[in-house]
Formats: structure tokens, sequence, C-alpha cells
């Protein structure tokens, strides 16, 4: 009844009349366009990634001559080679030529924003209020697939900003939540006593959807299975994000939870990137948003199946356009359609940072399932991350219940020194915690070497 009103009254009103923002309005076209064939949805894109381009090239100093320098004019691309002609887009790009990828008409009426940095420094952007709304609604259609929708309760186990905020805010911040129908509970305090209290708090809550990190989620997963054999938290569904997520993660999750995850890929340049449908059989492109490349080494498109760099140009943000910005994942398009029905194109699976991949001195790199899928059958590690300082030296450091014992150290020692090689030092470090990163993101993997 409540999620009816939600969304017939006070959603429209709030959104349509007091802020009076397109968001709804958007999210409506997608939940038609979602459903074209594939070639009408890519035709659609393609005519906003032209329109995105002659803007550029007008109004960036940078785009004007990035386009003059691969000798284009922006009216005149009409395929994918050509456009495929234009610069990548890096971080150090952007850090390097803020002011002249900002458009002229734009200057003062952008929204700032920054990425955590969990690989240095953060890397402050801008974006429309426009391209705000886009995201939103692409959001708000991706969660929908998973039951996530106005006015449903929802539980969300995220990082949550340790820092305090003035009373006011807070308060019209818990307010809104409470009209949402949102429930947060903070990722950074995930332990025992923490979870402890998730657990009960979420028992009496009851939440139609479970939202969160990754990691945390699933170390509430293992805590929830380890307790009882009786599950009382029941959701529809579970959405994870943030994170990377492995094959024994999900299994662990949906037995916490007697219910479906839905993985989903989104970033703070882009917000949702793809999300998994109710088939899940891959994660669709949120493509009416954006236009994403894989690439090859050299630059060349990926096969299906075959792993590649990201490269994403958002198609809305007209005020600083990210046009082929390598945000720095690996991942591969999926070689069939959805059998959901949904025309957007679907990425197979998302493998991760290309910066926490680890390699070997005989040139080799270890993909990144591989200490995950190997640490996880050992109970009494509760935490792990493995650091490459050198390319012949890596550091696992393990946070363990107890004392763990020699033969299953042995029999971790054993594979990683196999991959690695003879020429590479292993040393394993017994710590009490892992920090993680200032926006609350557990990294697996850390690799110190120029890449
Ligand atoms: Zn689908």
């Amino acid at each position: 009844m409540y999620s009816k009103v939600y969304r017939k009254i006070l959603e429209p009103l709030w959104e349509n009349k007091v802020r009076k923002r397109h968001t709804l309005e958007y999210e409506k076209k997608l939940n038609e366009s979602q459903w074209l064939p594939e070639g009408e949805i890519l035709s659609i894109q393609w005519q906003e990634l032209r329109k995105l381009l002659i803007h550029s090239e007008k109004e960036c100093p940078y785009w004007q001559s990035a386009f003059k320098k691969a000798g284009l004019q922006a009216r005149e691309i009409v395929s994918y080679d050509q456009f495929r002609s234009l610069p990548l887009t890096t971080k150090p790009i952007i850090r390097n030529h803020y002011d002249d990828l900002i458009a002229r008409s734009y200057r003062g009426k952008t929204w700032q924003k920054a990425t955590g940095g969990s690989t240095g420094t953060p890397l402050h952007f801008e974006y429309t209020p426009k391209s705000d709304q886009w995201r939103q609604a692409v959001t708000r259609r991706g969660y929908a697939w998973a039951g996530a929708i106005g006015g449903e309760k929802q539980a969300y186990i995220w990082g949550i900003s340790l820092s305090k905020e003035p009373f006011v805010q807070k308060l019209k911040q818990d307010l809104h939540h409470l009209i949402l129908r949102h429930k947060y509970f903070n990722s950074f305090a995930c332990n025992q006593e923490s979870m402890l209290r998730w657990q009960r708090d979420l028992e009496k809550y009851n939440p139609k959807v479970i939202i969160g990190y990754t990691n945390p989620l699933y170390t509430f997963a293992k805590f929830i299975n380890g307790r009882s054999s009786e599950r009382v938290i029941r959701p529809d569904s579970i959405i994870t994000a943030a994170e990377n997520l492995f094959d024994y993660q999900r299994a662990e999750i949906e037995k916490a939870f007697n219910a479906p995850v839905f993985h989903s890929y989104g970033s703070r340049e882009f917000m949702l990137i793809a999300m998994e449908c109710e088939k899940h059989e891959g994660l669709h492109i949120s493509a009416e948003n954006l236009f994403v490349e894989i690439l090859r080494e050299d630059g060349t498109p990926a096969n299906p199946g075959e792993e590649g760099r990201v490269v994403v140009t958002d198609l809305h943000n007209y005020g600083m356009p990210f046009i082929r910005y390598e945000i720095g994942d690996l991942a591969a398009w999926s070689d069939k359609p959805c059998s959901c029905g949904r025309g957007l194109p679907m990425l197979k699976k998302i493998s991760g940072r290309i910066l926490d991949i680890i390699q070997t001195p005989n040139g080799k790199s270890v993909p990144g399932e591989f200490f995950p899928h190997l640490l996880k059958d050992f109970p009494e590690i509760l935490q792990f991350q493995i650091i490459q300082k050198k390319l012949d030296k890596l550091t696992v450091k393990l946070v363990t219940a107890n004392s763990i014992s020699e033969e299953s150290l042995d029999k971790i020692n054993k594979p990683i020194s196999e991959v690695m090689g003879e020429d590479c030092t292993i040393e394993y470090e017994f710590v009490d915690n892992i920090p993680l990163t200032r926006t609350g993101k557990h990294r697996v993997t850390i690799s110190m070497l120029d890449q």
C-alpha cells in the first residue's frame, strides 16, 4: 500500500513538481527502450554519441585539438572505426587538461564529484544536473530488475561517510531515508558485534531487497551461515555493488538469504554501467546513457568472450564530456543475447581492476580469481590481501581466527609458489585487520608495480 502511494503520489510530486527533475520521465523512456531490438538501441546510442562529439568539438578546447590531431571533424564521424581514431582519455589527461575539458557554455553550471582514489590520488570531475538525472534513471531501471522499486523496504549495507555531518543535514537525510524506506548499515563497521546487530535489525525490518558492497555482504553471509540453520532474513533479492563478485561469494550470499543475487557494475564517474537482470546470464549495459567499448592491448575491439579493457563514453554529460575514458577495469562481452528479451548489449563478466593484477617474474599475469578461490577453502582465514611490491616479491597478509596450522600454510603456499614461479619470494604477514579504502572497499590484491 505504502509503495503504491509513494510511487503514484509522493515521488512524482517531489521529483517533477518540487525538484523539477526529469528522472521519472527518463526512466519511463528507458523502461520502453530496453525491449527494443539491439540494433535499434545501438542506433539511438550512435545518434546520441554523434551529438556529443559535435558538442565537444565546438565547446571543449581539449577536444577541439584532439579532433584536429586525429584529422577529423566531429560531423564527419559516421563509423566506429573513425570514432576509434580519437585518443583514449585517462585519469592523468583529466588532471592535466581539467579546464580545457569543461564545455564553455557549461562553466559554473556543473556539479563536482571525486572518485575514492583507492589507487592513490582521487580524481575530481564535473557533471551536469541533466546527466545526473540520466544516471539516476538508469540506476532506478536496473535496480527495479531486482525488485528494488520506490517505496519498497530496502536495506543498504554501505560504506557510509565517517565524517560527522551537521545536525540539520543529518536530520534531513534521515527523514529522506524514512520516506524512501531505506535503512542503512555501516559496512565500515563489519565485525562480529555489529553483524549480530545487523542480523537482529534486519529480521525486524524485513526488507524486500538488500543492497550492499560485495565484501561486507559476503562476510555477513558467512556469519549468518555459521550461526544456525534457520534463515529468518528473507528478502526477495540481493544487489551486490561497488566491488567484484566471485562465484563462491554469490553462492554464500544466496545461501544466507535464500534469495538470488543481482550483481551491478558501476563507478563514481558514471554510476550504473551494467546490471544483471532476472535471468542472471550476464550484465546488461546502460546503453542509452553510456557507449561502452572493450579493447585489446593494441586498441582494437575485443571479440565476444575475449577479455579487454573497459572504455566508456558518457552520452549525457555535456558539462565535462567523458569520451573514450579508460576506467581501469577488465571485462568481456557476452557471446549470446540474454533470454529475457531485452536488447541492451551484455557483458559476460567483469574480471576486475587492471591495477590489481599480479604479475609473475616469468611474464605471466595471475587471473583475478586465483587468490580468493584458493583461500576461501580455509575457514581459519577471516580476511586476506595480496600485495606485490616488486616483481619478485609477493606479500600475503592474513587475518586468522586463531592460529593457522603449518599444514594449512603449506597447502596455501604450494599453489602460490607454483603460479608465481621459483624466482618469486612469498612472505606471509599475520595482521589484526586489513584496512579498507577511503570509500570502504576491500582490495583483494594490490600491485605496486608500474603498469
Ligand atoms: Zn536479461
